[in-house]
């Protein structure tokens, strides 16, 4: 167990994020503000598993990938069409900017960023399953999302398949309990069922504020916890863990799967698809090390984005990577399931 007085007990409850010292324009606390600087190691569950906690998986699997996807965008708006365009005009590749274009003419359901199917198409490959978080927010500081009834039978086919849907909460959402509230009935409503999972656009959180909202809200996790500009562990976990609210000195009532590569941070970060790869490499070696879950969040529209298609190329190594390594890949609901019931951490006395 951590040690209250311990400087452990201090990155595991991010208790420099409760008076940050400093915002960005988005009001997030970024890695660039935080005094831990090694994200790529995961002290606290290191520790934890020196005490001896036991961690294990389905079939004897060492380690887990969480497999993810916000889906900030369903219809390609003007920039992407403009950036492939011009990308395309480049690159002398004519046929790939043409469905950037074509489903103005064809009609919405023809848009290229209706790729859901694509992407579970990758991860059968690698017998893998995942999560896809969607937008039901009315505001959006930026533009116009999507109107998710419009999808009803995506969704439909996304639970088909075993993957999970879940709510990708609004920009305004993280401090919000209403809002949370209307957006998980509104994703229930069109998908049929309940909904318990959760990660804010634009990673917006405060800490421990928004846990207890969403506690309220009533989801069952959250996988919001990454850096948006850095890769790695936040709160030095590989591993799910229920949060600590330091103000109130009791425990949080959700499971937290920390968020670990988010692609737009890793491409942010290096310089050519090998250096991403080889990033990414060394935290999946150290979650398999630490038996801990490594959580992947790749955004769809990558997948059918001239622009982006490294993005996508290094998605599908990234998964034969995992693959390779016996790694189990699924979904964040899953790994809820799976952990409330055989990996109960005791990382505080309860
Ligand atoms: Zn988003």
């Amino acid at each position: 167990m951590l040690d209250p007085n311990s400087e452990l007990w201090e990155i595991f409850t991010r208790k420099e994020e409760y008076s940050p010292i400093k915002l960005d324009k988005h009001d997030r606390f970024n890695y660039a503000a935080s005094k831990y600087r090694n994200s790529f190691k995961p002290v606290v569950s290191e520790f934890l598993l020196s005490e001896g906690i036991n961690v294990v998986y389905p079939d004897n699997k060492k380690f887990a990938v969480c497999l993810t996807h916000d889906i900030d965008d369903i219809y390609p708006p003007l920039s992407h069409i403009l950036s492939s365009f011009l990308y395309c005009l480049k690159s002398f590749d004519y046929n790939s900017f043409m469905p950037q274009i074509l489903w103005k003419i064809k009609g919405n359901d023809h848009s290229p960023y209706l790729n859901f199917k694509e992407i579970m198409n990758i991860e059968q490959k690698y017998d893998a399953k995942s999560s896809f978080y969607f937008i039901t927010a009315k505001e959006d500081p930026v533009r116009f999302r999507y109107d998710i009834e419009e999808i009803g039978h995506e969704l439909g086919n996304i639970v088909d398949n075993e993957c999970e849907v879940g709510l990708h909460g609004g920009y305004y959402t993280y401090n919000s309990l209403q809002s949370m509230k209307e957006e998980k009935k509104r994703l229930e409503k069109t998908l049929g069922k309940d909904v318990i999972g959760y990660r804010n656009h634009y990673l917006r959180f405060k800490i421990p504020d928004t846990w207890e909202l969403l506690v309220k809200a009533g989801f069952k996790y959250d996988t919001t916890l990454g850096y948006d500009d850095m890769i790695g562990f936040r709160n030095g976990m590989c591993h799910p863990f229920n949060p600590y609210n330091l103000n109130s000195q009791e425990a949080i009532d959700i499971l937290e799967i920390p968020l670990i590569i988010m692609d737009g941070a890793l491409f942010s970060i290096t310089r050519s698809l090998n250096e991403a790869f080889e990033s990414c490499k060394k935290l999946i070696d150290t979650a398999e090390k630490y038996n801990g879950v490594i959580t992947l969040l790749w955004h769809n529209a990558p997948f059918s984005w001239p622009i982006r298609k490294n993005w996508k190329l290094l998605y599908e190594k990234i998964l034969k990577y995992c693959y390779d390594k016996n790694a189990w890949m699924t979904s964040g609901e899953e790994i809820y399931k799976w952990w409330t019931k055989e990996c109960k951490l005791q990382i505080y006395p309860s």
